[in-house]
């Protein structure tokens, strides 16, 4: 039996929001029904954010309720606080994203408060999901930044991942996102997090979010992968480069995800043909903007094994 792993596309939030140009709504809209239609099952697609704060996600509602009309899409939206969580509920968004950061000096950069005033403020967001009927109910993820390290504070205690991560998962988080904001993990850690971090969560789902900004990407997502993790972000062309270090990669690119994955012998729901037909749409409509990948670049090898999913239904 062939063993599944769970993709989620975080370009049109993790990517489009380092990205100053405005793609035009019916563009983001065009690329999550692409996506979607190359079998992407889970999209993270916009950030509920006041407009004035990144005008990217101002048309947020609009691109949500496309999203929502996907057939089997899993319709993720990032959240950060209570306000962003009231809207994402209103919409009917099916989970909501909250984001904190490990690293204190990151969450105060970030947000303006410590960590511990974000972890009170996720049990606020916990409150109002549990108070929502449970046909409209949305899931609830968390994701710990900087676990990995941090820009500002440099080495981030791995006791402090967990204590944090324990907190949550006794909130009563629906997913835990372990992520390496900054791209400063290495694999041998990646390890070490999260074998302990999946012993905490037990039945509760662990995703991994790295970024390949020094090129450890892909081992970072092999090393998860060793250790038990089946969930993962990634990014459309590698999207979500710094926007003070022009030319730094982003996020892990998904086309490249994909491929190792397929070519292990895991399923991932993709049909990696039809997604890199869907990064040429998304990159003509993004001009400037730079894409990353190496399959994208070299093209599927002769030994390439075919979109194992497609077999396995
Ligand atoms: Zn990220």
């Amino acid at each position: 039996m062939t063993e599944t792993v769970a993709l989620r596309e975080v370009g049109m939030r993790d990517g489009l929001q380092n990205i100053r140009q405005f793609m035009p709504t019916e563009r983001k809209q065009a690329w999550c029904a692409a996506e979607v239609a190359a079998g992407m099952r889970e999209m993270e697609v916009g950030s509920l954010v006041p407009p004035k704060l990144i005008p990217q996600f101002a048309d947020a509602e609009q691109v949500i309720g496309f999203a929502l009309k996907q057939p089997g899409l899993k319709v993720n939206a990032l959240i950060p606080n209570l306000k962003g969580a009231e809207r994402g509920v209103a919409l009917g968004v099916h989970q909501l994203n909250y984001v904190l950061s490990v690293s204190e000096g990151h969450n105060r950069s970030n947000v303006r408060r410590s960590t511990q005033e974000s972890i009170d403020d996720f049990k606020r967001i916990v409150a109002l999901r549990d108070a929502q009927p449970k046909e409209r109910r949305p899931t609830l993820g968390c994701g710990l930044a900087t676990s990995f390290g941090c820009t500002i504070e440099g080495a981030v205690d791995e006791k402090r991942v967990l204590a944090i991560a324990e907190q949550i998962l006794s909130a009563g988080v629906d997913e835990l996102m372990v992520a390496d904001t900054v791209g400063y993990a290495d694999p041998a850690q990646v390890r070490r997090v999260f074998t302990q971090v999946l012993r905490l969560a037990g039945k509760v789902p662990v995703a991994a979010h790295f970024h390949n900004t020094r090129g450890l990407g892909l081992a970072n997502v092999l090393a998860a992968l060793e250790v038990g993790v089946r969930r993962f972000d990634a990014c459309l062309g590698g999207m979500g480069g710094c926007p003070y270090a022009p030319g730094a990669t982003g996020n892990v690119v998904m086309e490249d995800t994909v491929f190792m994955l397929q070519q292990m012998g895991f399923s991932t729901g993709v049909d990696l043909p039809a997604l890199l037909l869907v990064r040429k749409q998304v990159e003509a409509d993004l001009p400037g903007v730079a894409f990353h990948g190496d399959v994208a670049r070299a093209g599927l090898p002769k030994t390439w094994r075919g979109n194992l999913a497609a077999a396995a239904e």
